[in-house]
C-alpha cells in the first residue's frame, strides 16, 4: 500500500465545507454556548444552547458532513483514518466543532464497539440513534480505587443471577455522564474464571443511565471546572441489574474490545489536538502583530520569532507522525499500528499543550481568561496526558516495541 499522507481530491471540498464551518458558524457561537451553562440547572441544557447545537448540527447534517469518523464500515463516510485526520484536525478548533458533525469524544469510541462488536439488537438500540445524533455515550472503565492506567487491575463486580447480570462497584471519570442525551454506558467489569488467562477476565457490558442502581456521586472537577454539561462522573453502581444479553461479545472479551476501541478514540483526540495547536499559533501571531509593547509589536521583542517558528515546526512534526499513524491504522494490521498510536498518543497533547501555553503568555493575563478559548484549551489538553491512558504507559509500549527487535523475551 503507498503511502499517501496528502489532501485526496474526494477530499478537498469536504475539508474546505468543514474548516468554513467550523471558522465562520461554530467558533462564533463557542463562547455564547458556554457562557448559558451558568444560567441555570447547569446539567441541563438551557433552550438557547439547544437551539445553538442542534441548529448547527441540522445545517451540517443537510450539506451531509455528517459521520465522517467511521472509516471501515459501510454505514460511515467512506474515508480511510488518513482522509480523516485533516477533518478532525479542523473540529478541533472549536469547543462544539466535534459535536457538530457527529465526530466527539467519547462517542466516536462507542459507536465504534457497537458497529464491531455489538449484536443487530444492540446496533439497533444504541447504535443507530447515536449514529443520528439523537442520544449520547459514556464509556466507563477507571476507577477509584485502582491504578486503572493497568486495566488489568479494573475491579468493578458482575455477577450472573439467571438472565441478568449484577454490578457493583465505582467508576470515576465517565466522560460524558452529566450531558442530559446520554442514554448508553459502555461498562468495563470484572467477570474472572479461572479457565482463562489475565487478559480474559474482563467484560464490557451496556448499562442504559437511567438503570435502577446507577447513583451518579458528583461531577470530577479540572482544576476547578465541571466542564458543564458534558461532565466527568463518578458514578457508583449498587447492584445495577441489566439483561444478560446486554454483554458485548461475550465473557471475558472486553480487553479484545478495550483494544479495538481505544485506537480510534485515541487518535482522534490526537487530530483534534493538532487542529487545537494551529488555533493557537494563529491567535499568538495575530496578537503579537498587534499589541505593542517597548516600542514595537510584541513579535519582535526577546525570543518572539524562535517561539513561533519553533511552534510551526513542532506542529508539522506532530501531524507527519499522526498521518503516518492513521496510515498505519489504514493498514489493517491493529498490532503493527498500536505503537504508532501511542507515539502519536504522547506527542500530540505535549506539543499541543505547549504550543497554547506560549499563545496564553502572549496574551498576558487575558490569555488566561474567559476572552480567549486558549485557558480553557490549555485545561483540557492537560488532561489529554492522562486520559486514554498516561504519557508513560503509551511511552512503555513504544520501548517494548522497540526492544522486540532486539529480544525474544517480553520485557
Ligand atoms: C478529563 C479526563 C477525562 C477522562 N475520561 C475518562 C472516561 O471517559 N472513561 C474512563 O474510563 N476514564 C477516563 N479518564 C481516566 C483516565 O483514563 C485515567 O485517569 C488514566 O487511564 C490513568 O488511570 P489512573 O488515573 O488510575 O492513574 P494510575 O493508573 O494510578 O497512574 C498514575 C500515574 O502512575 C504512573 N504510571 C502508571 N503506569 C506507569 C508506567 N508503566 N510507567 C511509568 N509510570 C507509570 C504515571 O505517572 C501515571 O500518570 C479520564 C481522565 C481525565 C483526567
Amino acid at each position: 500500500m503507498s503511502m499517501n499522507l496528502g489532501v485526496t481530491d474526494r477530499l478537498k471540498p469536504l475539508l474546505e465545507q468543514v474548516a468554513t464551518m467550523v471558522r465562520d458558524e461554530i467558533s462564533p457561537l463557542d463562547e455564547e454556548f458556554l457562557a448559558e451553562v451558568a444560567k441555570g440547572n447547569r446539567w441541563e441544557f438551557t433552550p438557547r444552547q439547544t437551539e445553538i447545537l442542534e441548529g448547527l448540527k441540522a445545517k451540517a447534517r443537510s450539506k451531509n458532513l455528517w459521520n465522517f469518523w467511521l472509516t471501515d464500515s459501510e454505514k460511515g463516510y467512506g474515508l480511510n483514518t488518513v482522509e480523516y485526520a485533516y477533518l478532525a484536525e479542523e473540529m478541533g478548533k472549536a469547543h462544539l466543532g466535534a459535536e457538530t458533525f457527529n465526530c466527539s469524544a467519547p462517542d466516536t469510541g462507542n459507536m465504534e464497539v457497537l458497529t464491531r462488536y455489538g449484536n443487530p439488537d444492540q446496533q439497533k438500540q444504541w447504535l443507530d440513534p447515536l449514529l443520528d445524533g439523537k442520544i449520547r455515550s459514556a464509556y466507563l472503565m477507571t476507577e477509584p480505587g485502582e491504578a486503572s492506567s493497568d486495566a488489568t487491575n479494573i475491579s468493578m463486580s458482575c455477577v450472573r443471577d439467571g438472565d441478568e447480570y449484577v454490578l457493583n462497584g465505582e467508576k470515576w471519570w465517565s466522560s460524558g455522564a452529566g450531558d442530559p442525551r446520554c442514554a448508553i454506558y459502555i461498562v468495563m467489569v470484572k467477570s474472572p474464571s479461572d479457565s482463562r488467562t489475565k487478559h480474559q477476565q474482563h467484560s464490557m457490558i451496556l448499562v442504559p443511565a437511567d438503570t435502577k442502581g446507577v447513583e451518579k456521586i458528583r461531577a470530577m472537577e479540572v482544576y476547578g471546572h465541571d466542564d458543564a454539561p458534558h461532565g466527568h462522573f463518578h458514578i457508583r453502581f449498587n447492584d445495577v441489574r441489566v439483561p444478560a444479553s446486554n454483554i458485548l461479545l461475550g465473557e471475558g472479551r472486553g480487553f479484545e474490545i478495550a483494544q479495538g476501541r481505544l485506537g480510534g478514540g485515541r487518535i482522534h483526540h490526537c487530530m483534534r489536538a493538532i487542529g487545537a495547536a494551529e488555533k493557537a499559533l494563529e491567535l499568538m501571531c495575530k496578537r503579537g502583530l498587534d499589541r505593542v509593547a517597548f516600542g514595537k509589536p510584541i513579535v519582535k521583542l526577546g525570543g518572539n520569532f524562535d517561539i513561533i517558528a519553533n511552534c510551526r515546526m513542532e506542529i508539522e512534526q506532530a501531524r507527519l507522525l499522526c498521518l503516518k499513524a492513521a496510515w498505519m491504522m489504514d493498514k489493517g494490521d491493529a498490532r503493527a499500528a498500536a505503537p504508532w498510536i501511542s507515539m502519536i498518543k504522547v506527542v500530540a497533547p505535549i506539543m499541543s499543550l505547549r504550543v497554547t501555553d506560549e499563545a496564553v503568555q502572549r496574551f498576558g493575563a487575558g490569555g488566561v481568561s474567559q476572552d480567549t478559548p486558549l485557558g480553557r484549551q490549555w485545561t483540557n489538553l492537560r488532561t489529554l496526558r492522562l486520559a486514554d491512558g498516561p504519557d508513560a504507559v503509551h511511552r512503555m509500549q513504544v520501548a517494548r516495541a522497540e526492544l522486540k527487535k532486539h529480544t525474544q523475551e517480553r520485557v
